[in-house]
């Protein structure tokens, strides 16, 4: 397995802490990671409200790469309670593409950090509205 994912996993794991902040807002149940094309590791938890005004781990990750100055995506992973990792929601995939129109065939996903199971986004939304 390629060391970033092992990094990334890592990374992930250090900010996966579920916890209740009040009656009305949960996180950390889910942590995500992602890698910028520059190579650096940006970190996010799920966020959960009673009103929808919450976010996946892996949007909150791409927020955080935003916030630092950087627009492209290498590689998403997303760690699940459980501990294994899955992929990421529509939202978070139309995100993507709506971020890197034209380019976010390429962007890896780890699909099953055990087996080193990784699929491109582009083959888990093959026929995208924005080519
Ligand atoms: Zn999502």
């Amino acid at each position: 397995m390629d060391k970033i994912w092992s990094e990334m996993y890592e990374a992930a794991r250090s900010v996966l802490n579920e916890r209740r902040i009040s009656d009305y807002v949960t996180c950390g149940e889910v942590a995500a990671a992602v890698v910028s094309k520059s190579g650096r590791i940006y970190t996010g938890v799920c966020i959960d409200t009673c009103s929808t005004l919450g976010i996946c781990a892996e949007r909150n990750a791409i927020f955080n790469m935003i916030t630092n100055g950087e627009n492209e995506i290498d590689k998403v992973l997303c760690i699940l309670p459980d501990g294994s990792c899955g992929a990421p929601c529509g939202a978070c995939r139309e995100l993507m593409v709506q971020l890197m129109a034209g380019k976010y065939h390429d962007v890896e996903i780890m699909l099953d950090y055990k087996e080193c199971r990784t699929i491109k986004l582009g083959e888990i939304t093959p026929y995208w509205w924005i080519k």
